[in-house]
């Protein structure tokens, strides 16, 4: 039976010692009584070296009020108390080596504090769990900027009310973010109006201008709700399809194009008919930024439109 517990018990501190969680055990006068090895590595500080002394005089970036106010509560309650990276970015100053959030110089971290009671029921330790938090912080903060610059640039565009050119690149740069991180799958396709001076030119602008709605209202009926749909310039168009391959985004296009060619603008009693030349790029090759994903999309859409318009190209590698 003691055999057992004691294996266990070494279960246990083997558990301690490889998990990613900072652990740390103070007695009641702030004493380090011993650390794991997440502690060790992280502050290049052996626990033989840290035991005895007392918290804050080896990590001085410590409030001691605040650290005091918080681990007397746990003392004397006896009940965990919690501190996220939202209240306090962090508890103790580490270095952040995490790959992808490598901009930021320290690690975000969550904190609980948690009684350990001897024999007796009294509280004798106060454990310390600090969890590195750094990638949910970075992302959400990132994303939060990214927010405020987007309510910045006011959105959508009066003509079709598709987002206008400023705020769908903006989408589109956050969008590449994601993909860089998470590898996820986008493609985008471009499309122009084919001999749209003439229209205007033989109609009249209001009449362009109808037919550019026209566009809009196509597009409308043939997206996802997850798709980010612009109006990039006079009557050429984007559409950003978040998680669709190349395959599925030339599905996409296609319908555009038939739709288009299917669609009848009545315009002072004159029926106008008309095309749009369209190019699609995506993500399954290396990218440089999200600038050339347009590049692509359109050398594609220039393809179209030397191959006679009317039609769909794909961007091919090389
Ligand atoms: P292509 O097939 O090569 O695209 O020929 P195109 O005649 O469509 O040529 P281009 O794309 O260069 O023509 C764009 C024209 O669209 C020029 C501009 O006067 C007109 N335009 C731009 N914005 C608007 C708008 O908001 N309303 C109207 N009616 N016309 C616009
Ligand atoms: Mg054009
Ligand atoms: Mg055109």
């Amino acid at each position: 039976m003691a055999n057992i517990q004691l294996d266990e018990f070494h279960s246990l501190l083997a558990i301690v010692q490889s998990i990613d969680v900072g652990v740390v055990v103070l007695d009641r006068d702030y004493q380090i009584e011993v650390w794991n090895t997440f502690m060790e590595n992280r502050s290049g500080i052996l626990p033989a070296i840290a035991r005895r002394k007392v918290f804050f005089d080896v990590f001085p970036e410590v409030d001691p009020a605040w650290f005091r106010q918080k681990f007397e509560s746990v003392a004397t309650l006896g009940t965990p108390s919690f501190s996220t990276w939202e209240q306090r970015p962090y508890l103790v100053r580490f270095k952040n080596y995490q790959p992808i959030t490598g901009l930021e110089e320290f690690m975000y971290q969550n904190i609980t504090m948690m009684p350990l009671r001897g024999l007796t029921g009294i509280t004798e330790y106060i454990c310390i769990l600090i969890y590195d938090v750094t990638d949910v912080a970075v992302n959400r903060r990132q994303l939060q900027a990214a927010n405020e610059q987007l309510q910045r640039l006011s959105s959508t565009d009066r003509l079709t009310g598709l987002y206008n050119r400023g705020h769908w690149e903006e989408m589109l740069r956050v969008e590449y973010a994601r993909h860089r991180r998470y590898e996820s799958r986008a493609s985008l396709v471009m499309f122009d109006i084919d001999h749209f001076k003439r229209i205007n030119d033989t109609r009249g602008h209001p009449a362009g201008d109808r037919v550019i709605q026209s566009v809009a209202e196509c597009i409308r009926e043939n997206i996802r709700d997850s798709d980010l749909a612009g109006r990039y310039g006079g009557e050429e168009f984007v559409v950003l399809l978040p998680d669709t391959d190349k395959k599925g985004a030339l599905i996409f296009a296609e319908r555009m194009r038939a739709c288009v060619e299917a669609l009848s603008v009545v315009h002072d009693g004159a029926e106008i008919r008309f095309t749009i030349s369209l190019g699609v790029a995506d993500l399954s090759l290396p990218t440089t930024g999200y600038a050339q994903l347009i590049e692509w999309a359109d050398q594609a859409l220039y393809a179209s439109k030397a191959g006679g318009r009317n039609r769909v190209t794909a961007h091919e590698p090389g």
